[in-house]
């Protein structure tokens, strides 16, 4: 069990007060009329898998009931830093690792592609 520290509380709460809800800073296209139906799809379905550093959006569910960002380690499970919606991340992509450079990730690469 841990502790997540939520930025509108302005304390540590335990984590089962928290629920994530999937990956942050995902910007809905302006014009959806616009948008061909690869980039409307890519919009809607299509989510970064990182293997290290993540910026996740979660809710303080049983709490002030407000969503907020996390930069998380998905290998470590470490949660970096917390930062209110509307606020930049302070700790951002690390650069890749040699190993994670592997065929599978030029597939997934080229599915999307
Ligand atoms: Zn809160």
């Amino acid at each position: 069990m841990f502790q997540i520290y939520c930025p509108y509380c302005e304390e540590l709460r335990e984590e089962e007060e928290f629920h994530p809800k999937g990956q942050a800073h995902i910007v809905r296209p302006a014009n959806p009329e616009a948008c061909s139906d690869e980039e409307w799809g890519d919009y809607l379905f299509f989510r970064d898998n990182p293997r290290g550093i993540h910026h996740e959006l979660w809710v303080h569910a049983v709490g002030c009931r407000k969503f907020f960002n996390v930069t998380r380690h998905t290998v470590s499970y470490a949660i970096l830093e917390t930062y209110k919606i509307g606020e930049q991340p302070s700790v951002t992509a690390e650069p890749a690792v040699s190993e994670s450079t592997t065929s599978t990730d030029d597939v997934r690469q080229g599915v999307r592609a």
